[in-house]
Order: C-alpha cells, then structure tokens, then sequence
C-alpha cells in the first residue's frame, strides 16, 4: 500500500486540482493520497476568501461528482506555522506516513526534498485557465465564465455560501 501527499490551498477547489488528484491516483501509482488543505487559519481576504471548513466541503462534493471515492482519499486542514524549516516535521506529527509526495509548488518540493522525500511533480492540466488566481479575479470582475473552470457541484456550493458576494465585498472600497 503506497500512500500519497498532496497539498493545496483550493481556493477555491477547481478542475486542474481534481486532475492532478485523479493522476495521483492513477498515472502517480498511488493507492491512498491524504490531502492537506494549507493555511486552514486563513478565510475572508483575496487570497484566501474560503474558510477551511468550506474547502473541506468543496473536496467532498467535487471528489464525489468526480467518482473518487471516500476510501482513497483523507482529507486534512492543516495551519500554516512561521518556521518553513520544521513545517515537514510538523505535517509528519499531524498525518499518517506517507511515502510521496506530488506537488508543483516550488517551496513545497524543496521542503519535502530536503527532507529525502520523493517529490513528483504532476502534469499541468490547462494552467492558463485552471488556476485559482484567475477564478478569483473571474468571480470579482463579474464573469460568469468560473463557473465552467470548478466542478459543478463546486459551483453550486459557492452559489450557497454567497462566495462570489463575499469576494466582491472584500475587493471593493471602504
Ligand atoms: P494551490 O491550491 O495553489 O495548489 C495546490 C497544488 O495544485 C499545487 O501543487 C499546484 O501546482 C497544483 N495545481 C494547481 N493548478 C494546477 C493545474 N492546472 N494543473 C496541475 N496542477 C495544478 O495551493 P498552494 O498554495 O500550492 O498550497 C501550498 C500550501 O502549503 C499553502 O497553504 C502554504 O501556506 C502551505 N505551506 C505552509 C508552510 C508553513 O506553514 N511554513 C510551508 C510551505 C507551504
């Protein structure tokens, strides 16, 4: 049994993050992937607009919309801490062990590398359209065009939890 790292922020959750999680699960040879949503402390700024319980949520419907089953996948808010150093030791103490680690974040590959993880960089999925930065910057200037670059039931929850209302308020001025 061969288990996986995967760590992101999913904000919000979006279609490149559930291929690169199926490609773990496929293509990256791995049975198991814990997925860490990072900066669990963070909600309510343009970076970070979702909470971490919010995000749980999106995995959990998006993962499901997309047949990957709940007995593949462990999902696991984690805070960020100052001390980039000690942060692999830190993930290690909080999660069960894991043997690779699949990322595309730079600081993150070099974390875990220096710590003699094997570090797998998975294939980019159209990265000019599915990327979190431009979603946000979709939902905020008004087009309706994110919703295609989410999941749909991803899209439906936002819709829910008036996400793209928060991330407007958040963008404009006092
Ligand atoms: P993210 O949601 O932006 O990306 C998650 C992963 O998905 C990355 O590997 C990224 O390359 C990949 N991805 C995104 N779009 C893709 C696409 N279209 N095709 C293929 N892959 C795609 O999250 P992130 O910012 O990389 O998350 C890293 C987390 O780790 C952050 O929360 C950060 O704070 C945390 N971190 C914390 C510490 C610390 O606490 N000291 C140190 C390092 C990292």
């Amino acid at each position: 049994m061969v288990r996986g790292l995967f760590v992101g922020r999913f904000q919000p959750l979006h279609l490149g993050h559930v291929m690169a999680i199926e490609w773990a699960l496929s293509g990256g040879g791995v049975d198991e992937l814990v997925i860490v949503i990072g900066s669990a402390q963070e909600s309510h700024t343009l970076r970070n607009p979702f909470t971490a319980g919010e995000r749980v949520e999106m995995l959990l419907r998006g993962l499901r919309e997309h047949g990957i089953g709940r007995d593949r996948v462990l999902i696991v808010p984690v805070q960020d801490i100052a001390m980039n150093f000690v942060w692999v030791r830190y993930l290690e103490m909080l999660l069960p062990r894991f043997e690779v680690v699949f990322t595309r974040n730079p600081l993150v590959e070099r974390l875990f590398s220096e710590y003699g993880y094997r570090v797998v960089g998975q294939p980019l999925f159209s990265r000019e359209s599915y990327s979190a930065t431009r979603i946000r910057e979709l939902m905020i200037s008004g087009d309706e065009s994110w919703r295609s670059l989410v999941p749909s039931s991803v899209a439906e929850f936002i819709e829910e939890i008036k996400g793209v209302e928060r991330l407007r308020r958040l963008a404009s001025r006092d």
